[in-house]
């Protein structure tokens, strides 16, 4: 069995979801969380539930906004305190900035954007898409423990964890250290949807839309099925929707339940974000795109026809 942290992201407070996953998926070892900040009773329930036995509250100084040096040394503090094996995150834009500058303050090994992973006998052996997702990789980690992994949001699934932690929550003493680049404010987008990255559908719009105004009919799609609404590079280049909605290699890498895709030929860029997606479904007047070689179910006409379709239909639901 090996000794475990799972550092949390907080989003509004509440624990992100990928870890509960990673929680979920370390069943039978033994794994604390440790959060920057502080969480609600209900929260450290919730993490008991999904097999946390210790929850650290790290606290201090200069820490109550994100900046990769605090966190960096707060965390790697904490963790020479204690005798981790492994210490996992999500592979978040937060946990991708963060993870390998701690990693390389142990000068230690770091699996990063593992899709799924094995612990057999406390060992952590792991898989992760290269060359845009064409291949997977197995990843071991060598060298001095601990040994840091990040984890793909969504890429695991909520499993839930057989034995309850004991969710035994403490206060711990937090030092940010130097901070060279400090985040000052946080403005926070006008959309109060599930970010891409953590969404469970996403609804897609590429070239084909024309433009941002007709963005509208997805919008309204996605509000019918809870999703997030997300664009290919050539909508975005084009001006109809902002950067922060791209998927693909060059966008956000996204892995949700379901990912419908409206007008979107498939370049090998896009699949790039979005190939790990359990059920992909495209919209596309041309029965040749490429994403039909990728999509689970494929529908070979017009998006402005069927989509409005699909949203009366998903509403009978
Ligand atoms: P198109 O390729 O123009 O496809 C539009 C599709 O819509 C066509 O298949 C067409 O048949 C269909 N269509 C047209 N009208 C309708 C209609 N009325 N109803 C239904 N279907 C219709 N791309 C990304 O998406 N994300 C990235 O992160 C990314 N990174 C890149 C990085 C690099 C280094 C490079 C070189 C490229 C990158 N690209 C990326 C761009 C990528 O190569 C493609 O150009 C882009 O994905 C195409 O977007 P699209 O599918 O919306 O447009």
């Amino acid at each position: 069995m090996a000794n475990v942290l799972v550092f949390t992201e907080l989003h509004d407070g509440h624990v992100k979801p990928v870890t509960l996953e990673i929680l979920g998926k370390l069943a039978g070892q033994s794994a604390d969380v440790a959060v920057i900040g502080d969480i609600g009773a209900d929260q450290v329930a919730e993490l008991a539930k999904f097999g946390a036995q210790n929850v650290h509250k790290i606290k201090g100084a200069n820490l109550d906004k994100y900046s990769p040096e605090g966190y960096t040394n707060a965390l790697a503090d904490f963790i020479k305190s204690k005798s981790y094996d492994y210490v996992f995150a999500g592979a978040t834009s937060m946990g991708k900035d963060f993870l390998p500058r701690l990693a390389s303050k142990f000068d230690a090994g770091l699996a990063s954007d593992v899709t799924n992973f094995t612990m057999d006998g406390g060992v952590f052996a792991g898989t992760r898409p290269f060359f845009s997702g064409k291949c997977l990789a197995k990843v071991e980690i060598t060298g001095p423990k601990p040994h840091f992994v990040s984890i793909r949001p969504n890429a695991l699934g909520m499993t839930a964890n057989p034995t309850a932690g004991a969710g035994a929550a403490a206060d711990a003493a937090g030092n940010a250290g130097e901070i060279r680049a400090m985040i000052k404010e946080i403005v926070k987008a006008a959309s109060t949807k599930t970010d891409l990255t953590e969404a469970n559908i996403i609804v897609t719009g590429g070239r084909a839309m024309k433009n941002a105004e007709n963005f509208k009919i997805l919008e309204q799609m996605a509000d019918v099925l809870g999703a997030t609404v997300g664009a290919s590079r050539a909508a975005v280049d084009s001006g109809f929707a902002p950067h922060a909605m791209q998927v693909g290699q060059t966008g956000k890498t996204v892995a949700p339940s379901l990912y419908i895709a409206c007008g979107v030929s498939g370049a090998i860029q896009h699949l790039a974000g979005m190939r790990t997606s359990k059920v992909i479904v495209a919209i596309n007047t041309d029965p040749d795109a490429p994403i039909f070689t990728k999509a689970d179910y494929g529908i070979v006409g017009d998006l402005f026809q069927i989509v409005p379709v699909m949203t009366e239909e998903f509403k009978k639901l």
